[in-house]
């Protein structure tokens, strides 16, 4: 007879690692899925994680590790398979990974977010030949060179940081004339010697053919063209979420987030969103955990009364 879990928790960043360590408190049948080899979600990319209370300037890889080795503790270990659906029959949910089906009473939607394109002439053709997504994987290829960083957030203020350790000289291109990045890093960035910020001003092309050779910029004011020879451009420009498994199966918001409140309760009886998946205002690492605790609240009430 097939196995019929109480829960699956389907990721294993911050949130579906707190979910689990909670599951495992709460001692439910749990089955836990992750696509990825290693634990952590997006933070194993941060270089440092600085606003993680009670662990100042922890390094993103090993809070990762630290996380999801507190879960081990307690047993929960995922299975590294990748969801290929998700289907509502009611009382239980039925998941398919590429290799196996399993059902459960409860899922917990915990896939995270990943990192958005801009969509311009090059980025893709130089993928993984100067166009990166993550400096903290890639920043050390560009000793000494000349890198642009492109977004004024948490993520560009912070690569750009790293990467000034390391690169010659560091361009931020930023689309408005304010950085959306937290005053602390702000002040960082400042700070760095060897950074220049480009304000209102969008990246246009990366041009080279084997390499990267230049981005094209244009002044949103000025409207004036300006090729800048860099060897790798860094984006980082936000993320998207990872819910296109999840379109028609539960309510999305107009972002594509899914609608949930804290409490993690979706559109649809059994299915829970925990972490950067969730609709709401701040996404961190502390409320992705939050969210993860939260849902397996939810899920424990709605089997007590299912
Ligand atoms: P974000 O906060 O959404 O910032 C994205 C940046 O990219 C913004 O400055 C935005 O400009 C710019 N941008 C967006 N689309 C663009 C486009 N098409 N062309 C040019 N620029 C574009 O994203 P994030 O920095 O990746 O951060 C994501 C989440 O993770 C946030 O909640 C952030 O706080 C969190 N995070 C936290 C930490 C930390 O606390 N240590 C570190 C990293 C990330 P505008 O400002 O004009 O919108």
């Amino acid at each position: 007879m097939t196995e019929i879990y109480d829960l699956a928790i389907l990721g294993a960043g911050p949130a579906g690692i707190s979910a689990a360590v909670y599951a495992a408190r709460a001692r439910l049948k749990t089955l836990w899925l992750e696509k990825k080899f290693t634990q952590g979600g997006q933070i194993v990319n941060t270089y440092e994680v600085d606003n993680y209370p009670g662990l100042p300037g922890m390094n993103g890889m090993e809070l990762g590790e630290a996380m999801a080795a507190h879960a081990e503790k307690l047993g929960a270990v995922p299975m590294r398979e990748t969801v290929v659906s998700v289907e509502d029959e009611g009382s239980l949910k039925v998941i398919r990974t590429k290799k196996n089906e399993y059902r459960a009473r409860t899922v917990i939607f915990a896939f995270g977010a990943e990192h958005r394109q801009l969509g311009i002439p090059g980025e893709q053709e130089l993928s993984g030949m100067g166009v990166s997504y993550c400096a903290t994987c890639d920043g050390a290829f560009f000793k000494d060179g000349t890198v642009a960083v492109v977004g004024g957030g948490n993520t560009a203020v912070e690569d750009a940081v790293f990467l000034s350790r390391i690169c010659r000289k560091v361009y931020v291109v930023h689309r408005r004339n304010q950085l959306r990045a937290d005053k602390i890093l702000q002040e960082r960035l400042f700070a760095c010697g060897n950074v220049e910020i480009l304000w209102d001003t969008v990246p246009v092309s990366i041009e080279g053919t084997e390499e990267t050779e230049a981005l094209k910029v244009r002044g949103t004011k000025t409207e004036t063209e300006t090729l800048l020879p860099v060897d790798g451009v860094f984006i980082a420009v936000g993320v998207v979420p990872n819910t296109q498994k999840l379109k028609g199966l539960v309510k999305l918001d107009e972002n594509g987030y899914v609608a949930a409140g804290e409490d993690g309760i979706t559109s649809v009886p059994g299915f829970f969103a925990a972490g950067d998946i969730r609709a709401k205002n701040l996404r961190q690492v502390v409320t992705a955990v939050s969210d993860g605790a939260n849902a397996v609240a939810s899920v424990q009430r709605y089997l007590m009364e299912a």
